[in-house]
């Protein structure tokens, strides 16, 4: 049996991120990542934009930081069990032995519940989702998209950019309505039907019947060329970790302020629910950037302590970042940082070509923000959410005390 000093469970930004981060800090090899993807490591925010528009093919883009020259990266590999006594893992017909272990294993998406065995409709999570869902988008003149999360929403700008007549299903009053609020419901609805998507809002999908037919809870029926559903990801991670003994919730596992789950064992990414200091509680966060942030805490976390999980290096560092995301909807950027656990009141300001919505919780207290070109706001927005400023200094034009960047000197409820 092979064991390694560092062994990541998972091929995404968290899991490459962990495993540079921990190279990088003088974490003692071998590294390898073990990963259930066949690709080598790629960015999936492309995968609902650009390519899907009829850009450029869809090809692995590259995620930022490189797999350490001197790991192994073990591609097609599910692991489908831990065992922490023995500090083994099961990947297909091989145990693999570790010291430390990083689970990153992402989500999946929601498989469409009500619908035919054999009907055809797409997912969108990996790269060969993408090739499949591309490949039915140059063959379709018609699509419905179910669902008006982010992923649904730019996947129907990027179809209907292409010429494809979209019609996009959601239960909600309005894309993402429920999320973002009511403006910028309207903002995305604009952007969507200036690219001739068809929104039916306050509609359920009842079923899809094989091939492609889907019936509404209005009594309509729709017969598109192809069909992407957008409902949701589960996490991945609870399968793993239920039966090794570690604690989860809804398929993620439940971390301490470090990211770790057991001595020696970190999450990070969509698969974490960790304790975030600055928020104060423990927060389920499924952003690109935040997945980097989470791993090369834990990377760093992992190369600071030995197999134990005692501390040999330079300490360990807790999750204090504002989670924060963007999105591309056609050719409009929206960035958006909260802490994505919900808000009482949303302020709009109206900005040059663009708008700013404030989040505040029912004492008042900052808890998002949302930008459309208004990249200041945006970057004090981080910051006033982090020391939970009130609304009214954020609409003031108050700036976050530069010596306090994490809110520190909050209200403690860390
Ligand atoms: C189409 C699309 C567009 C997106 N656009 C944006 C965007 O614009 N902005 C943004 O902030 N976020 C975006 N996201 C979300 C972002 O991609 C995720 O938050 C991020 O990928 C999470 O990273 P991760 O490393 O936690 O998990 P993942 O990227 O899901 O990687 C998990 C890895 O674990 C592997 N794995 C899972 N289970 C096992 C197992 N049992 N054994 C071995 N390997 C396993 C998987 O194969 C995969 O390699 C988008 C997501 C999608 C799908």
């Amino acid at each position: 049996m092979r064991t390694f000093e560092l062994l990541v469970i998972g091929s995404g930004p968290a899991g490459i991120q962990a495993a540079a981060s921990y190279a990088e800090a003088g974490g003692p090899g071998p590294v390898a990542i073990v990963s259930a993807d066949v690709d080598e490591p790629y960015m999936r925010p492309p995968l609902s934009k650009d390519s899907l528009a009829g850009g450029p093919p869809v090809e692995p883009t590259p995620i930022g930081p490189a797999v350490p020259k001197d790991a192994e990266l073990l591609l097609g590999r599910n692991v489908t069990a831990i065992d922490l006594e023995k500090r083994t893992v099961t990947a297909g017909d091989e145990t693999l032995g570790f010291r430390r272990l990083v689970v990153a294993t992402g989500a999946v998406p929601t498989p469409f519940p009500e619908a035919d065995a054999d009907a055809e409709i797409h997912l969108l999570r990996s790269l060969e989702d993408a090739r499949c869902l591309t490949a039915a988008a140059k063959r379709s003149t018609s699509a419905v998209v179910i669902g008006s999360g982010f992923i649904g929403c730019e996947a129907a700008a990027s179809l209907g950019s292409r010429g494809v007549d979209v019609t996009l299903v959601t239960p909600e009053d309005g894309p993402q309505t429920t999320r973002l609020g009511d403006h910028a419901s309207r903002q995305i609805t604009s952007w969507l039907t200036d690219l001739g998507v068809e929104i039916r809002t306050g509609v359920q999908v009842t079923h899809v019947d094989a091939p492609r037919t889907v019936h509404l809870d209005d009594g309509t029926t729709l017969a598109p060329d192809m069909i992407l559903s957008a409902i949701g990801m589960q996490p991945a991670a609870g399968d793993l970790g239920d039966p090794a003994g570690l604690q989860t919730y809804d398929g993620r596992l439940v971390a301490d302020e470090r990211l770790s789950v057991a001595p020696g064992v970190w999450v990070a990414g969509d698969s974490a629910r960790g304790l975030n200091v600055t928020a104060g509680r423990s927060l389920d966060v499924e952003h690109w950037g935040d997945a980097l942030a989470m791993g090369d805490l834990v990377g760093r976390n992992a190369a600071a302590t030995d197999g134990s999980g005692e501390e040999t290096g330079d300490g360990w560092q807790p999750w204090s970042d504002v989670p924060g995301f963007f999105s591309e909807i056609g050719e409009h950027t929206l960035q958006y940082a909260a802490w994505g656990d919900g808000h009482e009141r949303a302020e709009v300001v109206e900005r040059t070509g663009g708008f700013t919505v404030w989040y505040a919780d029912a004492d008042d207290v900052v808890v998002g923000v949302l930008t459309y070109n208004a990249d200041d706001d945006y970057e004090r927005g981080s910051g006033l959410v982090a020391q939970k400023a009130t609304l009214t200094e954020a609409l003031s034009g108050a700036r976050p005390d530069e010596d306090d960047p994490e809110g520190d000197s909050g209200d403690g409820d860390a």
